[in-house]
């Protein structure tokens, strides 16, 4: 039995949201490493197939140490919305983006998005879509008479793709003016909302259909486990041929992932009430600092969208980038100096992680091809940690002055 009552507060629906009475007693949900669920009877068995008993069958198709995550998130999504919504877990943010974009589109369709979305979800549209006659219509959507423009000329665009904040650079899409825009035309939209978490941005809000999450993120938040989330608002579509695609391909989570992510969104409000709190602190430090060219940061008054971030997100998040003077070499020189702060790709979690792309995740694109995407040969990438400000700086400032 879940307990009766109705969180007045984010972080209390983080604690409890979606946790259900475990049939042993379990204070925490427990871990269910079960391939396969049993039945009392063969007329049980039947009766779970045909879906007119609940019940768990096979682990790919649900787990009930996936069930609190997966609540939990949506509530988190349509926390204080009156949105009823529901979320399936997967084993990757990959995953759930493949669900979504197989469940949604057919050969024909046309998918439309913006520049600098993450890598993966970039590969997926150019790589593999095609092979299945799918093809993305990539523009700058932070331009909307463009994004019109798009859509009244091409009938065959049925999905708008957006993700905000965007990865390296931080760019921000107006996910109201998007949505209004497409709902006009009758178009799907998702948002990926990894960076931003549903603690600081809620998409559904603004009439998005579908959400999206790399779990392994800010929502995991200790970088132990990769999983991912897909939340719809149909939910009878959610619960029918979206659920068929997801049992179809595979990409289900594992009890283990399940219960690290579960521990690890408890502390979601605390976790990212620190990051943004810390993150500014660092935008403003660096903004200062004579060594760097350019701070990526929607909490500054220099962002160019400043103030859409302002109307759609609680608070500017975690992640910035910023851009060396010193271009490739200063970049490989500032990470090599770096003593506290975490060389690595990822992000979200509680340390503070730094890459530098054209070295790392984009060292195989062309320059000419990154730098459209605004990926200098000095650009930074970091993930603000939850360690004491005073820390960060100061590691920040020596490796600077090396
Ligand atoms: C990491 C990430 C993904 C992919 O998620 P995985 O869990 O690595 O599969 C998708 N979108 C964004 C914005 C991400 O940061």
């Amino acid at each position: 039995m879940a307990k009766k009552f109705s969180p007045k507060g984010f972080g209390s629906a983080a604690v409890h949201g979606g946790h259900v009475q475990d049939p042993n007693y379990a204070h925490q949900t427990p871990i269910y490493a079960s391939s396969t669920f049993v039945y009392d009877t063969a007329e049980q068995g039947m009766k779970r197939f045909s879906g007119a008993e609940e019940g768990y069958i096979y682990s790919r198709w649900g787990n009930p140490t996936f069930k609190e995550p997966e609540a939990k998130i949506t509530a988190l999504e349509t926390f204080g919305l009156n949105i009823e919504a529901k979320g399936i877990l997967h084993a990757s943010g990959m995953a759930a983006i493949s669900t979504l974009l197989l469940s949604t589109l057919k050969a024909g369709d046309k998918i439309l998005t913006h520049y600098s979305l993450y890598a993966g979800t970039d590969d997926i549209l150019r790589l593999l879509l095609p092979h299945f006659g799918i093809e993305a219509v990539v523009l700058d959507l932070r331009d909307l008479n463009k994004a019109e423009e798009a859509i009244k000329n091409d009938a065959s665009i049925k999905l708008v793709y957006l993700e905000t904040p965007a990865n390296p650079t931080i760019q921000i899409v107006d996910i109201e003016a998007l949505t209004t825009i497409a709902k006009r035309h009758n178009l799907l939209v998702a948002c990926d909302n990894t960076f931003a978490t549903p603690y600081l941005q809620q998409p559904l809000k603004y009439g998005v259909d579908f959400v999206v999450h790399s779990t392994t993120k800010f929502l995991n938040g200790h970088g132990t486990a990769i999983g991912g989330i897909l939340i719809g608002r149909d939910v009878e579509w959610m619960k029918t041929k979206i659920t068929k695609t997801h049992r179809m391909l595979g990409g289900n989570s594992n009890p283990f992932d399940a219960f690290l992510l579960t521990l690890g969104l408890k502390t979601l409000e605390l976790r990212m009430e620190r990051h943004c709190g810390n993150a500014i602190q660092v935008a403003n430090f660096l903004s200062q600092h004579p060594a760097i060219a350019k701070v990526n940061y929607e909490g500054l008054a220099s962002h160019p969208e400043h103030d859409i971030a302002k109307k759609q997100m609680r608070k500017p998040g975690g992640m910035l980038s910023f851009e060396l003077k010193e271009g490739f070499e200063g970049g490989k020189k500032f990470m090599d100096a770096l003593q506290m702060c975490t060389r690595t790709v990822s992000l979200g979690t509680v340390d503070t992680l730094l890459c530098h792309p054209p070295s790392m995740t984009h060292f195989s694109v062309p320059k000419e091809q990154r730098e459209k995407y605004g990926i200098t040969d000095g650009l930074i990438r970091m993930s603000v940690g939850i360690e004491n400000i005073e820390d960060i700086l100061s590691d920040l400032e020596q490796a600077l002055s090396v």
